[in-house]
């Protein structure tokens, strides 16, 4: 059984600005079909370890297995059309073209290069899949309004959505719902949930949501200071004296 297939292994990670350490020597595996949790005080880490991940940043040392291959000097396109898909903290939706443009512009930045995106034909084939995930988030009613216009936990909702263009396989989701109210964030959650026993997807998930982070992950890792300092159940990290304490110290 694949039950424990590594989707993703994190091996030794370390990653440094000047003198800043800001990841020490990190090492994790994500299941298929897990919901792995990523938290840890603010400066802890953890989107540098993802953009580590996603070959946004070289690290010092370590290396990166997706489906166990290494993907080392991959870079974040290469790795998109592995089936590697994220967001960023910042929303990164472009606010002067629609939902669906978005989104199928996401598809895109996943499939093909610039030219094929300047000369190939203007969807290159996804409207079907960005349909679907229109669908899927229930943004219907929005399709054809500016991103711009959009409240912001919509544009949080988009921004999810265009992650998901580059498949189900694995999806890096760095604070997700980072400023939106709680219906959204409510909301964001069952999409999630529901996608990821639909396709058995992976996903890992920086929140600073506690609730979030505790109702929807099945797994959390807790970082501080760069350095796994817990890993576990939701219930075992909320009981655990070390994490409560980097957070209050924090
Ligand atoms: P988190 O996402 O957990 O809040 P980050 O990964 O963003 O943490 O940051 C970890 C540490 O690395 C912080 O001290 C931050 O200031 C520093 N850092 C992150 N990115 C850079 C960068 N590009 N240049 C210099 N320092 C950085
Ligand atoms: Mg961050």
């Amino acid at each position: 059984m694949s039950q424990q297939e590594n989707v993703l292994s994190v091996r030794n990670i370390s990653k440094s600005f000047g003198a800043i350490h800001a990841v020490k020597n990190v090492s994790f595996d994500v299941h298929k079909g897990e919901i792995l949790g990523l938290i840890g005080p603010n400066g802890s880490g953890k989107s540098t370890l993802f953009n580590c991940i996603l070959g946004q940043s070289t690290p010092n040392k370590g290396e990166v297995f997706v489906y166990g291959k290494s993907v080392a000097g991959k870079t974040a396109h290469q790795l998109n059309q592995l089936g590697v898909g994220r967001t960023f903290q910042q929303l990164s939706v472009f606010p002067k073209m629609s939902v669906i443009e978005n989104i199928i512009m996401a598809g895109q930045e996943h499939q093909g290069t610039m030219l094929s995106r300047l000369f190939g034909p203007s969807d290159a084939g996804l409207t079907p899949v960005a349909e679907q995930l229109i669908a899927f988030f229930r943004l219907e009613h929005l399709r054809d309004e500016m991103a711009g216009s959009l409240s912001y936990g919509q544009q949080k909702l988009l921004d999810a959505a265009m992650a998901f263009m580059a498949g189900p396989g694995l999806v890096l989701l760095d604070e997700p719902a980072g400023g939106v109210n709680l219906t959204m964030l409510e909301y964001l959650k069952d999409r999630l949930r529901t996608y990821n026993q639909e396709h058995n997807s992976t996903f890992v998930v920086i929140e600073h949501n506690m609730e979030f982070v505790m109702s929807l992950c099945t797994r959390i890792i807790v970082l501080a200071a760069g350095e796994i300092i817990a890993e576990g159940t939701p219930d075992d990290i909320r009981n655990n004296e070390q994490v409560i304490e980097a957070y209050l110290g924090g």
